[in-house]
């Protein structure tokens, strides 16, 4: 039989989780725009979660407010940061790796917008939003146009390419070259300026021991711990040559990868297994003149 305590505690428990659950549906949007319209027949709703106490919406927007109310800090599209210099601010590059998550990004170029700051959003040419990719075959997914063009036009930001360039080749056999000559060429027909690139880093760069950044000649590789630039991967049973090249041959300005920076943080850097967040470094302490990159991947926050 069934005690009345008990009774009473299930109705308790009951009773606490639907007075969270209207707490959660009172917050979860930071303010009255719900949704936000990308094109006809596709929005992206603005609530957002609370998953984690330091990496959320509401966190991230406090840390834009704070940027954008303090006169210590100078933001700078990727683009501009390595010729930004200033003798009073500290110079701040957003940088955002767009690995899975579109919906998130659009979000966060939202915010920014919202504070008037500029960044640089990059996009996985090989993630599930761009298109299929597979062996011997990619397909993009045309309507990423619409999302590209609200983030640059509407929000004011730089697009970048998230290079999965090396990947494309050894693992797809996919001729990287022409991929990403094809790629700019249609993202740049509609209007999307392309100027840099940074390397992605995934699974098969840790299973086969690459970097996407060995795609291009020039890369040396220091900023990551790397001293090299490979020109094969063992893979399959073979070696297998990396095709490279340079900026140059697709009018891109820079690889965001070789700037010179005094800091650089990452939400992926972990301490303890916990992601980074902006609450682990006094920004305030930063002297002028220092110049930092944060890279972030949204879909960490949302
Ligand atoms: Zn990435």
């Amino acid at each position: 039989m069934v005690s009345c305590t008990r009774i009473l505690f299930i109705f308790f428990v009951l009773l606490l989780f639907s007075g969270c659950k209207k707490e959660e549906d009172d917050e979860i949007y930071l303010d009255s725009t719900k949704t936000i319209k990308i094109s006809d027949g596709i929005s992206v709703d603005n609530g957002y979660h609370i998953h984690d106490s330091n990496l959320n919406l509401k966190a991230y927007d406090a840390f834009l407010k704070y940027l954008t109310s303090s006169n210590h800090f100078k933001i700078v599209t990727q683009r501009e940061f390595a010729n930004a210099t200033s003798n009073d601010k500290v110079i701040i590059s957003l940088r955002y790796d767009i690995d899975d998550d579109i919906n998130a990004a659009i979000k966060f170029a939202y915010r920014e917008k919202k504070y008037g700051i500029r960044s640089t959003y990059y996009i996985l040419h090989s993630s599930g939003y761009y298109g299929i990719t597979k062996l011997n075959y990619f397909k993009r997914n045309d309507k990423i146009i619409r999302y590209l063009q609200k983030i640059q036009n509407d929000f004011g930001q730089e697009i970048g390419w998230h290079n999965d360039l090396v990947t494309l080749q050894i693992v797809y056999n996919i001729d990287s070259r022409k991929y990403l000559k094809d790629e700019l060429g249609w993202l740049r027909a509609n209007g999307i300026n392309v100027y840099g690139a940074v390397a992605h880093g995934r699974e098969y760069c840790y299973q086969y021991h690459y970097l996407n950044s060995y795609f291009w000649n020039h890369t040396i590789g220091a900023s990551q711990g790397f001293f090299y630039n490979w020109e094969y991967v063992p893979i399959g049973g073979e070696y297998k040559k990396i095709e490279k090249d340079n900026l140059s041959s697709y009018n891109l300005e820079y690889d965001g990868d070789q700037f010179m920076a005094d800091y650089r943080f990452a939400d992926v850097n972990r301490d303890n297994g916990k992601m980074w967040y902006m609450g682990k470094v006094n920004f305030d302490a930063i002297q002028p003149g220092k110049k930092v990159i944060i890279i972030l991947h949204p879909q960490h926050w949302d």
